[in-house]
């Protein structure tokens, strides 16, 4: 989750920074078309792409797993908040020792 958010950030920065000197370049209206063209290609597109992709690779983890049922697990994240790490399907960050009922 957090390399979707830092990659979505770099992508801003760089899009902004690209646009900001391509302005002159352009007649006003087709900047507007450009720009949102270029926000959703760029930007918006890839993250909701790889959110679905972190989404369908983590489902069972998220759903169905020792993990899913413990107060310590964010499902935001793949997260186990105790340990700070992410469990997997064959991954279980304390072995059920420290599992608490949400
Ligand atoms: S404490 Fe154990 S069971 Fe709970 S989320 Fe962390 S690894 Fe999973």
């Amino acid at each position: 989750m957090g390399g979707i958010v830092y990659w979505g950030l770099l992508r801003t920065a760089v899009v902004i920074v690209l646009l900001w000197f391509s302005y002159d370049y352009f007649d006003y209206n087709f900047f507007w078309i450009i720009f949102s063209l270029v926000v959703y290609l760029i930007i918006i597109h890839p993250i909701v792409s790889e959110y679905k992709k972190f989404i369908k690779k983590n489902k069972n983890v998220i759903t169905n797993s020792l993990c899913s049922q413990c107060k310590h697990f964010n499902e935001t994240a793949v997260l186990c908040m105790k340990y700070d790490e992410h469990p997997t399907d064959d991954f279980t960050p304390c072995d059920g020792i420290d599992w608490e009922v949400k």
